[in-house]
């Protein structure tokens, strides 16, 4: 099954370069936070994780998680964020049905109270760890509690529950991803190491062609295609220095094998000109 999707930026923040890749400048570059909206013919509308909005300023106001805004200056404007670029594509908020979190770092999550009809289907593991975090904890592990709806225990749904299906030989070293809808349209595949039960989400656009949203596995494009580690000092962001390495590096060996695949990290700049250029779908 083929699947329209479009992509977005809600909103950035900035860290100098030579955090997030060896080798990279000192100099303040911009991260966008993407985020994905995919076209199913049947579940209707599904986002790949929210993107910032103004909420961000509000649950990260206090100590400590006012570092975290300190640390990673965010920038978004009312007119940026998810909920409003979807409303001027004439898409309204009610008709989001689920909400696909690859992860709950607040960079993530920012948007999901602005729909309120999505189920939230997300990592029961990634959920768990992250639920009952307050003060240093949640700041440790990117989190802040006030950017989830109220009702959230109401409408998660655990990407584990899916079924374990095998992947077409083309896409190893990944061998087997969960099959969010039972018909392979999208495929939730793990990607360990950066925090805990985080998800990237693979399927067949409307050119045929693989696409693999794979969050903050790294921060740019480059890094999967040359296998280039970030800096040492984001290990303390990281939820497993090995398994973030690994995956790293098979997504570096399924690049090398199958370059035709489109693999999207998160934070890439290069993706995000892309799309301001309006090269990209
Ligand atoms: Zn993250």
């Amino acid at each position: 099954m083929q699947l329209e999707h479009t992509l977005f930026s809600a909103g950035y923040c900035t860290h100098p370069e030579c955090v997030t890749i060896k080798g990279g400048s000192w100099h303040a570059k911009e991260y966008p936070a993407l985020c994905a909206l995919i076209k199913h013919p049947e579940h209707g509308y599904v986002l790949f994780d929210t993107g910032y909005s103004q909420r961000f300023f509000d649950a990260t106001r206090k100590w400590p998680l006012w570092l975290y805004q300190k640390i990673t200056p965010v920038h978004v404007k009312d007119d940026q964020t998810l909920v409003h670029q979807l409303e001027n594509k004439g898409i309204r908020p009610e008709e989001i049905k689920t909400i696909f979190l690859s992860h709950f770092h607040a960079d993530h999550i920012a948007g999901i109270q602005d729909f309120p009809n999505a189920a939230i289907l997300c990592s029961q593991k990634g959920y768990k760890a992250i639920a009952h975090t307050q003060g240093f904890g949640a700041l440790r592990k990117g989190f802040a509690k006030g950017l989830l709806p109220e009702d959230v225990e109401t409408r998660l749904l655990w990407i584990e529950d899916s079924k374990t299906v095998p992947l077409e030989h083309s896409l190893q070293p990944f061998i087997e991803g969960k099959d969010i809808f039972g018909d392979g349209s999208l495929l939730a595949i793990a990607l360990p190491g950066h925090a805990e039960g985080q998800y990237g989400l693979l399927f067949k656009n409307q050119n045929q062609q693989s696409v693999f949203l794979i969050a903050d596995s790294c921060w740019s494009s480059a890094a999967y295609r040359d296998y280039r580690l970030p800096s040492p000092i984001t290990y303390l962001v990281h939820d497993q220095k090995k398994a973030y390495q690994e995956t790293l590096l098979k997504l570096h060996r399924l690049y090398k094998s199958n370059p035709h695949i489109r693999i999207i990290p998160s934070h890439c700049q290069e993706v995000w000109k892309e799309l301001i250029e309006g090269h990209h779908a």
